[in-house]
């Protein structure tokens, strides 16, 4: 062999080596993400069955599922901060002030913070500092179970995309809501149950940031037969998936 073509060779050669040096990547799994599910409060809303619905799912998603029915958990300051995201169906009920620091805390550090109907928005009512991360209060529901339609507003968020306006019959949220709040859906109220609010037109699905957090609201939900609508059922998971820790 010449010397020339065996130089080109043991260059050739080295240059293949560190390729293969550099481009070797450790074997590292990637981290599960975390999945923090609280159910709870208020009987009527079946927060038992939210839970038997939603947990399957996440665990098909691959994600760590921890489920508490008690809110004990927000106390934990250094747990929270593990979880990528909280699922809340709990209507009603207190915190302790360190089970509020520990949720507001978590969120504020980037957990997001997902939840349906009065699970997520008729929660701790008396509690400023969480009604300031969801964004939102329940306050009535005209007419109870009425038939009422929602209309898909944003078009381009991953949120809502490709879903169309639907009719539904379920109780229609009249909430008090922050104007900061990003609103993919809405609902207009008739009016028939309360004239003053005839054509008040209201959010239904939004999401925002509360810190590095992302906060993730329908107002649908008041039983389960609810997420039998596929519009329903795709806002919440897309929901959920939006706002879990990127
Ligand atoms: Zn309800």
């Amino acid at each position: 062999m010449k010397i020339k073509q065996f130089n080109l060779l043991l260059v050739f050669t080295l240059l293949l080596c560190f390729s293969t040096i550099f481009n070797a990547k450790p074997n590292q799994p990637q981290k599960k993400k975390s999945v923090l599910l609280v159910y709870g409060g208020y009987d009527g809303h079946k927060p038992g069955e939210f839970k038997d619905l939603f947990l399957p799912w996440l665990q098909d998603q691959g994600f760590d599922v921890v489920v508490s029915n008690s809110l004990e958990i927000y106390a934990d300051k250094e747990k929270m901060q593990n979880f990528d995201l909280i699922l809340q169906s709990y209507t009603m009920g207190t915190l302790t002030k360190e089970e509020s620091d520990g949720l507001m805390a978590a969120v504020e550090n980037g957990s997001g913070i997902a939840g349906p109907h009065g699970g997520l928005g008729d929660s701790f009512r008396g509690n400023t500092s969480y009604l300031f991360m969801v964004g939102g209060q329940f306050v009535s529901h005209p007419g109870g179970q009425i038939e009422h339609k929602i209309n898909i507003t944003n078009h381009d968020d991953p949120i809502t995309k490709g879903l169309s306006d639907f009719s539904i019959t379920t109780e229609q949220y009249y909430m008090l809501v922050d104007p900061g709040v990003e609103v993919l859906a809405t609902t207009t109220f008739s009016g028939e149950y309360a004239p003053w609010i005839e054509g008040v037109v209201m959010p239904v699905v939004w999401k925002k940031m509360f810190g590095k957090g992302k906060v993730f609201y329908i107002s649908i939900g008041h039983s389960v037969d609810n997420f039998e609508i596929k519009e329903v059922m795709e806002m919440m998971q897309r929901g959920i998936l939006w706002a879990i820790r990127d």
